[in-house]
């Protein structure tokens, strides 16, 4: 991948001269930097860069510059460099612009002029920013590759294990999508197709054993458990010592929370998670109402820092892993876990949350996995597009995910058994939910 790019905007020489110092200070090694003297310059730097592939990974503009603002530009570049930060970099008079720009633009960051030290005021916005885009962006794939069909429970729960673990990975179906809609088979598909052939040719495996998950090493796996997934992904599976201070079960905000101030607290710590760290806020696309994070954030998201805030105070993480049984004894606690080994803790912190009410509606146990799902909205998002779907519930992940899902599918219905939406979700879903035109909501629904 070409080296990302980080494009400074101002329209006074002098201060763009300092903004591009300051960033090439830090940054030159791995990224380019690039100064457009006005906003139009930055719009034809971005349309170059997007004909040559370049990827662009922030852009930091001035606010006020004749001809076209800071906002402006930052608008135009959603279209030119969609997965870019965006910062404002602004004089104290701008401050309102910029905190309007959040939710117009969906800013991300606004720095205050001057940014003086760079080292307080400038970098860590900009590394914190920098990891989130790395995080995100798609160069060309290199990651765990994942060959069956749509239909197979077994595909669902090994995307929705590497989905949740933040590992990246390609789905390739052996037959085009015909009959879904909007998947008439193109170029792209009958590469994709193509590609899945090669792989079961080459892996030996008849279409009985997929599913077939190969990995970046080249190695593959047919018809894998998750466990084995995870240890082949190098992941931690079991623990490094036979005691800890503090044994926590269950990897959900609330277990991740308990592992950082433990850690941190200098106590041995480890935590033991059954499917993938983030718990149920791991499964959600957006969440709004997180104190310090004014424009939201992804589950992946919150998952992510929490994890490497719990690991690098030294929390040991275990996953997938699940805690059977607990023996009290003196002066140890000991978890049995689900492989028969055995722990050892001085305290254990039970954080196991919440699981999913079932539907028991006839044909539901038998379409799980395949066309019924539960909170799998961002695993299955890319199957909807064009298509219809229900959604059965009327709490914040029911409103989350017929938001999230109504930027993919044609048509979203919410199926609600009490008598208004307000009943069960907060007030900023409902709001969203009615300004988006392809979301229906029924209202006294019971599924039966
Ligand atoms: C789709 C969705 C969207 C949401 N959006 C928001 C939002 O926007 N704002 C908000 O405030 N809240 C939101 N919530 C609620 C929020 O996510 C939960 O309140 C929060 O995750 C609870 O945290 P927890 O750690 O207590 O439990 P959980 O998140 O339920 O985590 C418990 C963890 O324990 C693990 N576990 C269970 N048993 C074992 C075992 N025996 N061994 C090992 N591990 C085990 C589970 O696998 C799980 O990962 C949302 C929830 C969902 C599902």
């Amino acid at each position: 991948m070409a080296r990302p790019v980080i494009l400074a905007v101002d329209d006074d020489p002098p201060v763009l001269r300092a903004v591009e110092r300051d960033l090439r200070a830090r940054y030159g090694h791995d990224q380019r930097i690039i100064a457009a003297e006005s906003g139009q310059r930055a719009v034809e730097v971005l349309a170059e860069l997007k004909l040559r592939a370049t990827p662009v990974a922030v852009i930091v503009t001035d606010q006020r510059m004749p001809g076209m603002s800071g906002t402006e530009l930052l608008a135009q570049a959603r279209e030119l460099a969609p997965d870019a930060k965006r910062v404002l970099l602004t004089a104290y008079a701008d401050t309102e612009a910029a905190i309007e720009a959040i939710n117009s633009i969906r800013l991300d960051h606004y720095i205050l002029k001057p940014w003086d030290p760079p080292e307080e005021r400038l970098y860590p916005v900009l590394d914190d920013l920098l990891a989130d885009w790395q995080a995100q962006v798609q160069p060309a794939f290199e990651g765990v590759r994942l060959v069956g069909s749509r239909w197979s429970p077994r595909v669902h729960e090994i995307k929705d294990f590497l989905a949740r673990n933040l590992v990246p990975y390609r789905w390739l179906e052996l037959e085009p999508p015909t009959g879904t809609v909007g998947g008439s088979p193109d170029a792209t598909a009958a590469a994709a197709v193509r590609e899945a052939e090669q792989l079961v040719k080459a892996a030996d495996v008849t279409p009985a054993e997929l599913p077939l998950v190969v990995f970046p090493d080249g190695s593959h796996l047919a018809g894998p458990t998750n466990l084995q997934v995870a240890e082949q992904l190098g992941l931690r599976t079991r623990p490094t010592a036979p005691f800890y201070d503090l044994a926590i079960v269950g990897g959900g905000p609330a277990g991740l929370a308990a592992a950082v101030y433990g850690a941190s607290e200098g106590l041995k710590t480890v935590l033991i998670e059954r499917e993938a760290p983030g718990g149920q806020a791991g499964t959600t696309s957006r969440i709004e109402n997180y104190l310090g994070f004014p424009v939201g954030l992804s589950g992946a998201d919150l998952t992510r820092r929490a994890v490497s805030q719990a690991s690098r105070l030294g929390a040991e993480i275990l996953t997938p892993q699940e805690a059977g049984a607990l023996r009290l004894g003196d002066p140890y606690r000991t978890l049995v876990l689900a492989d028969g080994s055995e722990l050892n803790a001085h305290a254990v912190l039970i954080a196991v949350g919440v699981a999913y009410r079932q539907i028991d509606a006839p044909g539901v146990a038998e379409l799980t996995g395949r066309g019924v799902f539960y909170g799998a909205a961002i695993t299955e998002a890319l199957q909807t597009s064009g298509q219809d779907v229900a959604i059965v519930g009327g709490g914040n992940s029911a409103g989350q995910a017929a938001v999230y899902l109504s930027g993919f599918a044609r048509q979203v219905t919410l199926l609600v058994r009490g008598a208004s939406l307000g009943q069960g979700m907060s007030q900023y879903l409902v709001d969203q939910i009615d300004a988006t035109p392809n979301i229906t909501v029924r209202l006294g629904v019971n599924l039966r």
